[in-house]
């Protein structure tokens, strides 16, 4: 297989608290091939936000590797970076919040192109073209042009948020929960609008969400994460039908819907959630596991290929 647009090596990223160091990203791996998606999915505060920044350098790793096309994106200097950060981009949550209230649709996708050099304000003739063709991308009418972002709807912001990371022409982006504030109609349009421009622009995504049912189709593979750790990773298909690991039937089986693509039998969490700082020895969540022995303590639990492409940590499987 050709080398991944993405390889990830023993990633780890501690935060040091005054309770003690929290384990945000604990030890993940994983690889990703160009034009795929990954899907991480897991509660609220499991670590997803933090493996994406960490992956991008907005946070430093603490230990561990970030290859993309090869080149070791852990030991750049500042100035290989800042030409990199062309290529591995962000889309937010909240785009509202990372837009300028100040700035019209113009001017905020104008500012990408001009702050990473593409065109010049000498160019203007190419910079209004380039703006809006991208406004044409994500299906933003070019009527919207001088409009700021309060008088537009969530829909329409994110879909600025989505112009203003395409303008730079990435291959790699970190979607972190990029519907999850939007009304359940609007989310499947921006979903469908993502996938058309990963078809076209062949963009490979890191798709994060606390909500299973959003990444299903979109993804080729899902990861689980449980308090920084992957605790499975499957293509979509095989995890939503076969999953292994008692936390992913658990959030399987908490899916309100009942979907008849797949099958499992409820499984309710008990215990407490562990804390992440200075963790124990072993499975992190053997606590609320019903089937939990004590061999799920003893050691750290590796995940371990169980079928091919279907990785779980778990001493039961
Ligand atoms: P998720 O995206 O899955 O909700 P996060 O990556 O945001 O989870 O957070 C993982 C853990 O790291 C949480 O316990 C969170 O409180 C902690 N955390 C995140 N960012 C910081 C930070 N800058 N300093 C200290 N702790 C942090």
């Amino acid at each position: 297989m050709a080398e991944p647009l993405l390889r990830i090596e023993h990633l780890k990223k501690y935060f040091s608290t005054n309770k003690g160091t929290l384990h945000a990203v604990d030890d993940v791996s994983f690889t990703l091939q160009k034009g795929e998606t990954l899907g991480v999915v897991g509660e609220s505060g499991c670590g997803k936000s933090t493996l994406g920044r960490t992956i991008l350098r907005l946070h430093e790793p603490t230990e561990g590797k970030v290859f993309f096309e090869g080149k070791d994106v852990t030991s750049m200097g500042k100035g290989e970076l800042k030409a990199l950060r062309r290529d591995m981009q962000i889309i937010f949550q909240d785009p509202f919040a990372s837009l300028n209230p100040r700035m019209t649709v113009y001017e905020t996708i104008a500012e990408s192109l001009l702050i990473q050099k593409i065109y010049t304000r000498r160019q203007q003739q190419e910079l209004n073209k380039r703006v809006t063709d991208l406004m044409d991308f994500v299906g933003l009418s070019s009527r919207l042009v001088n409009s700021y972002p309060h008088e537009l709807d969530g829909g329409r912001r994110q879909r600025i948020g989505i112009a203003r990371v395409l303008a730079l022409d990435p291959k790699f982006i970190v979607c972190d929960e990029p519907v999850s504030a939007l009304d359940v109609s609007i989310q499947a349009q921006i979903l469908n609008l993502m996938q058309d421009l990963q078809d076209e622009f062949s963009l490979t995504y890191l798709f994060i969400t606390h909500d299973l049912s959003v990444v299903k189709h979109l993804s080729n593979d899902i990861a689980v994460m449980y308090l920084g750790q992957m605790v499975e990773k499957a293509p979509s298909s095989v995890l939503f039908s076969r999953p292994m690991h008692p936390y992913t039937q658990a959030l399987l089986s908490a899916i309100p819907v009942p979907d008849p693509d797949y099958q499992v039998k409820r499984v309710l969490l008990k215990g407490e959630l562990t804390s992440p700082i200075d963790p124990e020895i072993g499975c992190r969540f053997a606590k609320r596991c019903p089937f939990a022995t004590d061999a799920c303590t003893r050691s750290d639990i590796p995940l371990r290929e169980v079928e091919k492409g279907h990785l779980v940590a778990c001493t039961l499987v």
